[in-house]
């Protein structure tokens, strides 16, 4: 598991995983924990009954990441190696993208601090909290002053490849391209902000108006990924972009396999989950290996993330969840699968 003295220099892609602890029920139900963490960078899935003798397993089951967080690492913690340098990067003029990753469950909402559902009092810590404080701190900070910025939240949903504003009562919006291949989303709502809670206040908003008169908030909201921009621009006439951070809690998933209904509309959802986020694998590999190609185009998701991307300045952290239940075992491999080709 990682320390604070582990930090290191940040690479313009960064993968992570973090395993969340056992939950009540799970104990209840004497769920096995089969995800250990042996190392700052690594994480290890092993089966129950070879539990005691892990070195066994170390050459196959083994995944090696930037870091790896354990059931005792707090969001304080995951932060501070995982988005708080890209913070850092759009003040210096830079794109930056963190991804929470991972299977329905398994803590994409709870590491970003998306659930205002008023259950979790500790949500309200997570990424999007801590960053946003960040962010207010650099901007009030001397050696950013004469840049003369100023803040701006948009948040919104990709639902089945179509993009919901949550900051304009779930306006649907069109993606365009223009000959430059800059990609916009028109009509998405940026509201200015001024503190961190302001930015708190949006997501609360945008949380509340992602489940509305949805029949199970919670089915809607693992289906479809949540993205909350905070844009830096200068602060006169041009209102020129000069940074942005993007953050996205993405769809579960959880394979179309396991769709237990025959539903058409859930089939479909999931074929779009899937697309999406093959793409995007997709398209962090081939920046990672510089790649002139990137394929942006194959979703949505990809497509409006375009400009957060490309560019020297651009910086990418993927964090991948996973439950640490035996029954969640195949969900958790996947998800460990995919990380590692993302790299
Ligand atoms: P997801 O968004 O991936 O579907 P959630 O973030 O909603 O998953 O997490 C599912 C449940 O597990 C929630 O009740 C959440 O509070 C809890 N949980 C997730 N990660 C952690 C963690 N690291 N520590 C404690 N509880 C967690
Ligand atoms: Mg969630």
């Amino acid at each position: 598991p990682v320390s604070a003295s582990d930090l290191i220099e940040p690479h313009r892609i960064c993968v992570c995983v973090r395993k969340r602890p056992l939950n009540k029920q799970e104990v209840i139900k004497k769920e096995i924990d089969v995800v250990t963490v042996p190392g700052k960078g690594a994480l290890l899935v092993h089966e129950p009954k070879h539990k005691v003798d892990l070195t066994k397993y170390l050459d196959n089951q083994v995944f090696h990441f930037d870091y790896s967080f354990d059931e005792t690492a707090t969001n304080d913690l995951v932060y501070k190696f995982t988005a708080r340098p890209l913070v850092q990067s759009i003040f210096e003029g830079g794109m930056a993208t963190c991804f929470a990753y991972g299977q329905t469950g398994s803590g994409k909402t709870h590491t970003m601090g998306g659930d205002f559902t008023g259950r979790h009092q500790n949500s309200a810590k997570g990424i999007y909290a801590l960053a946003a404080q960040d962010v207010f701190t650099y901007l009030n900070h001397r050696k950013y002053a004469h840049l003369e910025l100023c803040a701006y939240v948009s948040f919104f949903e990709i639902y089945n490849g179509k993009v919901y504003d949550l900051l304009n009562k779930k306006a649907k919006l069109r993606v365009l391209e223009d000959d430059r291949q800059q990609v916009q989303v028109v009509g998405l709502e940026e509201v200015y902000v001024s503190t961190a809670e302001d930015v708190i206040k949006m997501i609360e908003m945008g949380s509340a108006c992602r489940t509305s008169g949805q029949t199970s908030a919670n089915a809607n909201s693992s289906r479809s990924h949540a993205i909350l921009q905070i844009v830096l621009r200068r602060n006169d006439r041009t209102a020129m972009l000069h940074g942005k951070f993007s953050l996205v809690d993405l769809a579960g998933n959880e394979r179309g396999t396991d769709v237990s209904s025959n539903d058409r509309s859930t089939l479909v959802e999931t074929a779009e989950i899937n697309r999406s986020l093959l793409a995007l694998k997709e398209c962090i590999r081939s920046l990672g290996m510089n790649s002139d190609h990137i394929p942006f185009r194959m979703s949505t998701l990809t497509k409006v993330l375009r400009d957060s991307f490309i560019g020297e300045k651009s910086r990418t952290c993927m964090i991948a969840m996973v439950s640490p239940g035996m029954s969640s075992c195949e969900y958790t491999m996947n998800t460990l699968r995919y990380a590692d080709r993302v790299k």
